[in-house]
């Protein structure tokens, strides 16, 4: 869900959501792919479950993982 009302311009980042489906071990990152900031990394954690997660200093808000994940797994939010 976008969290627009009462945000300052640009002073919202992507949030991942549990409903990320790489948590139940399916492998995706187009959220990564459609980031063109670069702000999306994945790092591996326990069980072997490799993550999406937003650097903050990166992120812009702009929304287009937002839009590129099929789940609609993605929050922007104000920071
Ligand atoms: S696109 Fe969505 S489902 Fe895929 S890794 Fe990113 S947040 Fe998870
Ligand atoms: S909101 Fe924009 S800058 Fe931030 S992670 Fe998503 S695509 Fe990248």
């Amino acid at each position: 869900m976008m969290e627009f009302i009462g945000a300052e311009p640009w002073n919202v980042k992507a949030v991942i959501t549990k409903f990320c489906v790489n948590y139940s071990g399916t492998i995706c990152q187009m959220c990564s792919s459609g980031c063109q900031y670069n702000a999306i990394k994945f790092r591996v954690h326990s069980g072997n479950m490799t993550l999406p997660e937003i650097d903050l200093d990166e992120c812009n808000g702009c929304g287009d993982c937002y839009r590129s994940c099929p789940k609609l797994a993605i929050d922007i939010k104000p920071h």
